[in-house]
């Protein structure tokens, strides 16, 4: 039986996994060793030292790498493909150490502000890297700025917060035309390989911070890196023994158990987004709603057609900015006023102050990430309660945005 032809739905809870054969417990022990006993010197298992091997972080790396639909079997790669690390930035850190000192990246514009500063304030000096940021969700843009001597490009879609959409089948097409070597690089975290997987549009791989919905439970950080090219994996397997920053057995163990409920979660999550975006999009104190799954969205038909749901995540703008986004947040009670996403409970938080004080002002502004941008996680509790929470902060962001703008005339 090939467990990587069922659909997602039994993927989620037996992709790679076998029973642990000593003792055929269903789920794997969290092996808590670092190192393993060896007959005689070399004589060993397959296990030598938890850096380079642990059965807990296989049994994980195998799952992700069954999600994405990596393809590569065991003979190719012992994990099939999938490595998990200490964070998401960690992956993706782990992903520009494929690369000589000085090569040309090119990455989109609207990114995590945690992978813009990884770029921007560590990589450009220690390895002079040459990033390169443009709108790629624009093919003329794409085409611009692709070159022969470009080595990796980095998407994200959809984006964080502003939610654009890249079409990662037409990124996929350009840029091998450009140069048929090129890295294609999609961070997969928003959409979740439930509603998204990048290697059916033709990329080399997808990355994750397992922190949001892999693992869905808000109690570990940790990342995961997705290849389906076989020789990939060899360099991502040798790097990530010999950097280091791998995800410790006890994490493995919580994102495998958080995502043996990701189908579930996701649809929920999908569910409860698009019914919230479509509230919000009615309400007066709203100015405009992002969220890929309503008609409105200007990408719409491109989300559909790449996306099979639109996750929790919505973004809106609030009228009054400022003063009345401060208001909104404070005053929620069941969304919790915190950065990250992704998990069962729902969050709220304000780009501009929080999660995206790193990106540039100017770039911020390019972006639309304003003073009254307000991005929402979207938990899976009753989406009633959640509406109600929300309507009853948005009258009080109301008032305080009155009160500001009559104290800017008087
Ligand atoms: C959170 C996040 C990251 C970084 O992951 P960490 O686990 O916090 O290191 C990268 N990309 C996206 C889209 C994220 O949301």
């Amino acid at each position: 039986m090939d467990k990587n032809k069922h659909k997602i739905g039994t993927k989620v809870i037996h992709a790679g996994q076998s029973p642990e054969p000593i003792t055929g417990a269903v789920m794997p022990p969290i092996f808590t060793t670092s190192t393993y006993v060896q007959p005689s010197p070399g004589q060993h298992t397959g296990f030598e030292y938890t850096r380079a091997q642990n059965p807990t972080r296989f049994a994980l790396e195998r799952m992700v790498a069954g999600l994405e639909g990596s393809g590569l079997s065991a003979e190719q790669d012992e994990t099939n493909g999938g490595f998990a690390f200490a964070s998401g930035l960690a992956a993706m850190a782990t992903v520009l150490e494929l690369f000589e000192a000085g090569s040309r990246v090119l990455a989109m514009d609207d990114l995590y502000g945690g992978s813009g500063r990884l770029f921007s304030k560590v990589r450009a000096h220690s390895q002079a890297l040459d990033v390169v940021r443009a709108d790629l969700s624009d093919a003329d843009a794409l085409r611009a700025n692709m070159t022969a001597d470009t080595k990796l490009v980095w998407v994200e879609t959809p984006t964080n917060p502003m939610m654009k959409i890249a079409d990662l089948g037409v990124i996929a097409k350009i840029c091998k035309e450009i140069n048929p070597g090129v890295v294609l690089a999609c961070d997969n975290t928003f959409a979740s390989p439930i509603n998204q997987r990048p290697f059916e549009y033709g990329f080399d791989i997808s990355m994750h911070s397992t922190t949001k919905y892999l693992n869905g439970h808000s109690d570990a950080i940790g990342g995961v890196l997705i290849t389906n090219d076989a020789e990939l994996a060899q360099q991502l397997r040798f790097l990530q023994m010999a950097v280091g920053s791998v995800m410790s057995p006890f994490d493995a163990y919580l994102v495998l158990r958080g995502i043996k409920t990701l189908d579930v979660r996701m649809a929920r999550h999908n569910e409860t987004g698009l019914k919230i975006a479509g509230w919000l999009e009615t309400h007066e104190q709203v100015e405009k709603v992002i969220y890929p799954g309503l008609t409105s969205y200007p990408q719409h038909a491109l989300a559909k057609q790449q996306m099979s749901g639109f996750t929790g995540m919505v973004s809106f703008t609030i009228k009054g900015g400022l003063d009345a986004a401060k208001a909104m947040l404070e005053t929620v009670r069941l969304f919790a006023l915190a950065e990250s996403l992704g998990g069962v409970e729902s969050l709220i938080e304000h780009p501009a102050i929080m999660t995206h004080a790193s990106v540039p002002a100017e770039m911020r502004e390019q972006l639309g990430i304003t003073d009254g941008l307000i991005r929402l996680s979207c938990g899976i509790e009753d989406a009633d309660d959640l509406i109600a929470d929300l309507d009853q902060a948005l009258a009080v962001g109301a008032r305080a945005g009155v009160d500001s703008g009559a104290a800017a005339k008087a």
